[in-house]
């Protein structure tokens, strides 16, 4: 007979007993901030808002070969550009080895963890055994029968397992998958401190949730098969078992579990293409929650209206157009500071410091209804800030042919002597200077639009010669001729 495990009893979850609603958003750094994570801390972020609670960032980096300093100032990154502001942290689970060590001698002492001694070898036969008998391979509990306090004084190898119930059911209440039962004879004793001392995944993430207080836990649903685990740890370690969310995954539009192949997935590949934050959070946050058929939040709307009863249990499925659809409303929607302020780097990178003054202001309104990215944006506006403009090379063929030059030439000084260049102003100069030379709007605009921007697509005609003025104008149409 093996040492009797604790009955199921133990391990139906207690009445709740947390005085603040504490949220974690625990990333492991095996990789950048990506879409599906980003999502996770955004719902964690928002609860934590909306329920005058603590949002706490805890980063995972147990994992040292898979884990680089790298992966996490990027995923700070990545946090700071969402604005996905935590309360406290971050903390990092290699500096609190010694606090997880003292909760595995806290279960040794209270008998509810044992030291294991048998060996790989011994551990493999039995597997094998198991197997060949048409059985699950579950660890026998060889070693929940020693003495614990002669095991203590032993000095060969061993690690540590936790000595889980064998019969009845672990629950899971979840929040969004609902009620789960996981039948205790299907898990063995977990191993929660390995042969070397190191405190394995699931055991350092319930000292975590317990230390730091967390009352919800809500991640990724490819987690779910570790919770039962968890939750008897919980339990262990006399803690109220948290709430739990578990998300449904992001899939590709092929149904496939969303990868490279369907496109950018990390959060800074977003803001690089020229993604504004309010896009990419308004995008993440429907890709599983709904709020009657409306598409457009603003984060303040957000921690108002979300809550997690309406998280669908199904998977979502990732779909960039309409990501860039919502980039190209909240680009029409941010006021010029945020536009300059949103676009500074994309300028940077053409050698142009953006300063917020009316030019630049008036600028940028002219091209916020016709892009898409702030990519698109630098593109069309950067014209306004070049000393020398480049022309594109089809838009000079097609245009600025000798003839039309002449046009150009001759209607210089007529604009220039205008009172001034509102559109009521040069549309009448168009007007006459078109009748006068026997020329059709198109042949006086396409030069001269070719002129000024260097391209066919810019900003409407009027309204760029309007903000450019006389002095710029000037100086783009002379240089056609030296
Ligand atoms: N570190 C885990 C991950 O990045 C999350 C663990 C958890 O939330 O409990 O997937």
């Amino acid at each position: 007979m093996t040492r009797p495990a604790p009955k199921h009893e133990t391990f139906i979850v207690k009445e709740k007993v947390f005085t603040m609603n504490r949220f974690r958003f625990a990333p492991s750094p095996t990789g950048h901030l990506h879409i599906g994570g980003a999502r996770t801390a955004l719902y964690n972020y928002l609860l934590a808002q909306k329920t005058k609670g603590k949002f706490i960032l805890r980063i995972e980096d147990t994992d040292r070969e898979r884990s680089t300093q790298g992966h996490i100032d990027a995923i700070l990154e990545a946090m700071q550009w969402l604005g996905l502001n935590y309360d406290e942290g971050p903390f990092y689970q290699t500096e609190r080895y010694e606090l997880y060590q003292q909760h595995l001698q806290k279960l040794l002492d209270q008998g509810k963890a044992y030291r294991c001694f048998c060996s790989p070898e011994e551990l493999d036969s039995k597997r094998q055994a198991a197997m060949q008998a048409g059985k699950k391979p579950k660890y026998d509990g060889t070693c929940r029968n020693l003495d614990p306090q002669q095991s203590a004084q032993e000095t060969r190898p061993h690690c540590i397992r936790f000595l889980s119930p064998d019969e009845g059911v672990t629950v899971v209440e979840d929040l969004i998958k609902g009620h789960i039962e996981f039948n205790n004879q299907e898990l063995d004793d977990l191993i929660i401190a390995r042969t070397d001392g190191t405190p394995t995944y699931n055991f350092v993430v319930v000292v975590d949730d317990v230390t730091m207080q967390i009352s919800h836990v809500i991640r990724g649903d490819d987690h779910l098969n570790n919770t039962p685990r968890q939750v008897q740890l919980y339990q262990a370690l006399d803690y109220p078992t948290p709430q739990f969310a578990h998300i449904p995954m992001i899939l590709g539009s092929d149904k496939k579990r969303l990868s490279k192949r369907h496109g950018a997935t990390s959060v800074l590949a977003y803001r690089d293409e020229g993604y504004l934050p309010e896009a990419l959070l308004n995008y993440l946050v429907r890709l599983g929650w709904s709020h009657g058929d409306e598409e457009v939040f603003s984060m303040d709307q957000l921690k108002e209206y979300f809550n997690i009863e309406k998280v669908g249990k199904a998977a979502a499925i990732f779909n960039p157009e309409k990501l860039l659809w919502l980039n190209a409303h909240w680009i029409r929607q941010s006021s010029p500071e945020r536009l300059i302020e949103a676009s500074k780097n994309f300028f940077q990178q053409k050698n142009i410091a953006l300063e917020n003054n009316p030019y630049t202001q008036k600028a940028l309104a002219s091209c916020q209804e016709k892009v898409k990215t702030l990519v698109d944006l630098a593109n069309m506006a950067v014209f306004y800030f070049l000393e020398e403009i480049e022309i594109e090379e089809k838009a000079r063929n097609k245009q600025l042919t000798l003839e039309n030059l002449e046009t150009l030439k001759k209607l210089l000084p007529q604009l220039l002597a205008l009172p001034d260049l509102s559109e009521a102003q040069v549309n009448d100069c168009f007007q006459k200077f078109g009748e006068e030379h026997q020329l059709k709007l198109g042949k006086i605009a396409g030069p001269l639009r070719v002129a000024l921007s260097g391209s066919m697509v810019s900003p409407g005609i009027f309204e760029m010669i309007e903000i450019l003025g006389k002095e710029r104008i000037q100086a783009r149409i002379e240089n056609l001729f030296f």
